[in-house]
């Protein structure tokens, strides 16, 4: 027997050729072709194909193989044809042989037609296509298959369109095919093609039938045999979606083996069997997909069976249309791959995770790690690595034994797990190692680093509890080191992991039991950050903060109000300003004491009489924690209460982002303080979303020009556009304008000369303490 182990390629378009083959390797039931190696298929294939397939030699014209379907055609025993020539079969001249392939080559056919004569005298008239191939011997032979079309009755256009059609379809797949360098899948994916082809040569013998009803029939009946032992879903809908014919292993699928489904659509066989109901619906949504894309589909598909595991099918749908682009035909053809995938699951079970503790390995984290990183340099939203060490395992784990230590490992893996999100990752490095992902943080680094270290902080105490085994109890802490991406230098996954790691020996060179971050100025920060934060909780019971207020004037220079501001002075750090501590305030959640105290403060000072005298107003800052808290409305009532404050002297500033976060609870809340008589001013205008829309919303008094454009508008013409824009915005919403972060007198004459507004500034006063404040005022 002859085999091929060697098919190489040959020829210039050699990809082309091996489509072809495969188009035409048709018969042979598909599941030969997952079991076999490669050569041995392709032996088989020839050996007990249907169709008739030659081996012959281009030169001499010897028969070199012939297949079982060749001697039964020819009438001559296989060992006889490989004896004889092509010559003396083929009943044409040696010209006429020519005359036929230049025939071939202007109608650019990849076949030729050809009269051969049978053993018994008998002429057929024989479509031949060949292919070179190489044979393992290194000799060149041409491959060809042959069918006898003696009968047909095709029109030539549709037995082009027919072979396009179907040589496309083979050529996108075999492509995939040759590209993936023939692995194990690809013997499915052939296995598909061959279904797939074998499927349109009969819908092409359905078309020849309503020509020639009776001429074909033997050769449908053949193909029907085919396509009925095959141990996949074969289907043909028309064009209106009615099955017209489908194998035995489909009909069994779907519980159809005594259901007359010819002419039906799926609505309509859906009604013969309830159970797969939702499995003909989706097939009409998935046909209607093939429709629409108005060429070939590919898609998996999950099918109930009664009592047993669900299945799931890869499948295929090509749609046909008629020359004038109606409807044709769809032809469906699946392939159960369900082992498949259980067996590619196990592999990957077997290459990504850790069989201890059942969390993905370096590897799997690795390409976790990698994709995160990339996506991070894109969005730049920040991520972080956590390098995780027990300590003191290696010491558990003599004393107590493997088993002890195995049963520790597990339980640190579900603590972490359950520490962190479902994006997040945990993995098993090695021993005692965890890493863990979070792939998306925040954009804001500062935020990004106090995020990371929570999550690492909640690592570090879910570990540090006592773990319970059978005999008693065990206790254990952990290092975790933390490095953060994207970084500025471009750093590899491998060198975030290198990082993480570094800065894990420094926590437990430090001490052990802690979270350290590997970039020192991350660490410092966190440091500083936690110490202020504790720093600020005591700040306002030890006197520390003050209230300072910045005057208001008008275009003439007369003061009309004043804004309130934080100020802290800590005992070592003298003045902290308020755009380093608000922030930590408004996280920990100290804003709300000191929201409360201002606002006090502020409305103490509303009652001055000095104040009342020049009917001047006060603005307080209110953050959007504090404003969001659901008792603002009462706190603030209960403020003007106590002080006996006349709310109507009194504006909250907000910022356009507070606003943003929710329209429609933010204008109820500031509605219910407007009835009092509170103004609202939006805070440091068109640094944030100006959405105008929203504003429109919102029972606004007055906007704040931030000082970034006013200190640029006289220099910058962009700046001085945008004022432009910013004051006809508050002339449509009808608002009062105050400029902040008047410098110069400048940046002064260029704002009054646009309109009527309020200044606010060095130029006209720094902040200074309440009572300085007063004094000022008294001294006019
Ligand atoms: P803000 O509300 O935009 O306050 C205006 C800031 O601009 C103040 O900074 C003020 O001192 C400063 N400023 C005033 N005139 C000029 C000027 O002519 N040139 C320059 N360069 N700056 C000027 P401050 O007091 O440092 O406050 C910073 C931010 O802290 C405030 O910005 C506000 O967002 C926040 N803040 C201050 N006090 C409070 C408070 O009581 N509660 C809340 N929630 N936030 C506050
Ligand atoms: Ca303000
Ligand atoms: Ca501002």
């Amino acid at each position: 027997m002859l085999v091929f182990s060697s098919l190489r390629r040959a020829g210039r378009h050699a990809g082309r050729k091996l489509a072809l083959l495969l188009a035409l390797l048709v018969a042979v039931p598909v599941s030969l072709a997952m079991v076999m190696a490669r050569g041995d298929l392709l032996s088989t294939l020839f050996q007990r194909h249907a169709s008739i397939m030659l081996l012959v030699d281009p030169e001499t014209g010897e028969i070199v193989d012939a297949n079982q379907a060749a001697g039964d055609f020819y009438g001559y025993p296989v060992a006889t044809l490989r004896r004889m020539t092509i010559q003396q079969i083929n009943a044409l001249e040696p010209e006429a042989v020519m005359a036929e392939r230049q025939r071939a080559r202007a109608e650019a056919r990849n076949y030729f037609i050809f009269p051969h004569r049978l053993a018994n005298g008998a002429l057929r008239t024989v479509e031949v296509h060949s292919s070179p191939v190489i044979l393992e011997s290194g000799r060149q032979v041409l491959f060809s298959i042959l069918h006898d079309v003696t009968n047909r009755a095709v029109s030539p256009d549709e037995q082009v369109l027919y072979q396009q059609r179907l040589e496309q379809a083979v050529a996108s797949y075999t492509e995939r095919l040759e590209a993936d360098h023939l692995r194990e899948r690809d013997y499915f994916i052939a296995g598909l093609v061959l279904a797939l082809a074998v499927i349109l040569m009969l819908m092409a013998s359905m078309l020849r039938r309503s020509r020639a009803e009776a001429t074909l029939i033997h050769r449908e009946e053949q193909l029907t045999t085919l396509i009925e032992a095959m141990p996949d879903i074969v289907c043909f809908k028309d064009g209106q979606g009615r099955w017209q014919l489908a194998n035995a292993f489909d009909l069994k699928l779907f519980g159809l083996e005594h259901v007359d489904y010819r002419g039906k659509t799926d609505q309509e066989l859906a009604r013969y069997q309830d159970f797969h109901r939702e499995a003909f619906m989706d097939c009409v949504v998935s046909d209607e997909q093939a429709w629409q894309a108005r060429q070939m589909v590919r898609c998996e598909e999950v099918i109930r069976v009664p009592d047993a595991q669900a299945r799931i099918f890869d499948i295929i749908k090509v749609p046909l249309f008629h020359a004038d682009g109606r409807r044709k035909g769809l032809v469906v053809v699946g392939r159960d791959i369900t082992e498949h995938k259980r067996a590619e699951a196990e592999i990957e079970q077997l290459a990504y995770f850790d069989p201890l503790t059942g969390l993905p390995n370096r590897r799997l984290y690795l390409d976790r790690l990698e994709t995160a990183l990339a996506a991070a340099q894109h969005s730049r939203v920040y991520g972080a690595v956590l390098f995780v060490d027990l300590d003191g395992f290696n010491t558990l784990n003599d004393a107590r034994g493997h088993e002890v230590g195995d049963q520790v490992l597990q339980e640190c893996a579900r603590r972490i797990r359950a520490v962190l999100g479902d994006a997040d990752t945990v993995a098993r490095f090695s021993g005692d190692e965890y890493g863990v992902l979070l792939p998306q943080l925040t954009r804001q680094e500062h935020l990004a680093v106090r995020q990371a270290r929570s999550v690492g902080e909640r690592i570090r105490l879910c570990l540090a509890q006592p773990i319970s085994l059978g005999a008693g109890e065990v206790s254990l802490s952990a290092s975790i080191g933390i490095s953060l991406f994207p970084s500025t230098q471009r750093n590899t996954a491998l060198d975030l992991i290198k990082f993480a790691d570094t800065a894990m020996h420094q926590a437990k060179a430090a001490g052990r039991n802690q979270v350290r971050f590997f970039e020192p100025g991350m660490q410092a920060r966190v440091e500083a950050r936690f110490s202020m934060e504790g720093d600020l909780r005591q700040a306002l019971a030890r006197g520390q903060m003050q209230v300072y207020i910045q005057p208001q004037v008008d275009q003439e220079g007369k003061v009309r109000g004043g804004e309130a501001l934080l100020r802290w002075l800590h005992p070592e750090q003298g003045m902290v300003s308020p755009v380093v501590f608000i922030p930590v305030a408004e996280e920990s959640g100290v804003i709300l004491a000191l929201g409360d105290w201002v606002l006090e403060e502020a409305c103490r000072l509303l009652n001055h009489p000095a104040m009342q005298h020049e009917s001047l107003r006060i603005s307080v800052n209110v953050s959007p924690r504090q404003f969001h808290r659901p008792d603002f409305v009462q706190r603030v009532k209960q403020v003007l209460a106590q002080t006996g404050a006349d709310p109507n002297y009194l504006t909250l500033e907000v910022t356009e982002g507070l606003v943003i976060d929710n329209v429609h609870q933010t204008a109820a809340t500031m509605s219910e303080l407007r009835a009092l008589g509170i103004h609202f001013s939006i805070d440091d205008f068109g640094t944030g979303y100006s959405s105008l829309s929203y504003l429109k919303r919102l029972p606004l008094n007055e906007l704040k020009i931030d000082k970034s454009f006013v200190q640029d508008a006289p220099e910058n013409p962009s700046d001085a556009a945008l004022v432009d824009v910013i004051l006809s915005v508050a002339r449509h919403l009808r608002l009062k304008v105050v400029a902040e972060g008047v410098e110069t007198p400048d940046q002064a004459s260029f704002l009054t000369a646009r309109g009527e507004m309020l200044l606010q500034g060095y130029l006209y006063g720094r902040p200074v303490p309440i009572e300085d404040f007063l004094k000022q005022l008294q001294q006019g």
